[in-house]
């Protein structure tokens, strides 16, 4: 047996023994939807300067132009992303009766398309769009690109429920995770390095608070030895699918 099939047994002996079970997710669980980051190397920022096109002042100084970029792009492929067996597992973990709140840097909703109903999307979400005159809501997929900006029936422009550069994360969801992440007994970190505010703070706050800080990333990162109590080296997808599979045995 190999070290990562140690590691994914234990993580299924102590997920089936929890009993409050939360999880902090990034970019790295939605690469296998096709989903690519925003940072790093490939990610979209190479390609897009994100104070030209993801700034709130750019947005609101011509809508058009942001729209027909950034936003066009990311609806192309957040529109075809399906959720894959890293967000089906926690959905399956919640179903259990495990997993509790899912606390997510990222926007493509996928975390909801899965089946988890406690989502917590610090950067918001993609998967909707607002009036700004109005309010009236308009998922994105449903949204017609041929008048860009798009907009509503009164008018108004749409803009992504996201929470741009330059506007503040809504505190309600920071007291929230704050909340969920001292409450846990398991902290399941997921494709994130959690090297960004405020996604660093939570696995801390768990530890602090008692809980086990278990780590599903491809590679170390810094939370890997100081934080976490162990990392499972794998891709989100493969890793907590069998994971969950494991659970499954134990508890039944
Ligand atoms: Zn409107």
């Amino acid at each position: 047996m190999t070290v990562t099939d140690d590691l994914i047994k234990r993580a299924a002996k102590d997920l089936a023994a929890a009993s409050h079970v939360v999880a902090l997710t990034g970019a790295g669980i939605s690469v296998e939807s096709g989903i690519p980051p925003f940072r790093g190397k490939g990610g979209l920022w190479e390609k897009i300067d994100p104070m030209e096109y993801a700034h709130i002042d750019a947005f609101l100084r011509d809508p058009a132009k942001v729209w027909g970029v950034l936003i066009k792009e990311m609806k192309d492929v957040v529109d075809q992303a399906l959720p894959n067996d890293a967000h089906k597992g926690l959905a399956r973990l919640e179903d259990l009766g495990l997993l509790k709140t899912v606390i997510t840097q990222n926007v493509d909703g996928l975390h909801q398309a899965a089946g988890n109903t406690d989502v917590i999307e610090f950067h918001g979400s993609f998967a909707w769009q607002k009036c700004m005159d109005c309010h009236n809501r308009c998922e994105t997929r449903k949204i017609n690109l041929e008048q860009i900006p798009p907009r509503c029936n009164c008018g108004g422009i749409f803009r992504p429920e996201v929470i741009f550069f330059g506007e503040l994360i809504p505190p309600q969801h920071l007291s929230r995770s704050q909340l969920a992440a001292s409450q846990c007994d398991i902290m399941l970190v997921i494709g994130t390095s959690a090297v960004v505010q405020p996604a660093s703070l939570m696995p801390v706050i768990s530890k602090e608070s008692g809980a086990k800080v278990i780590e599903i990333n491809p590679e170390r990162t810094p939370l890997t030895g100081t934080v976490s109590d162990y990392i499972i080296l794998g891709k989100a997808g493969e890793v907590t699918r069998k994971i969950v599979t494991e659970v499954e045995q134990l508890i039944s």
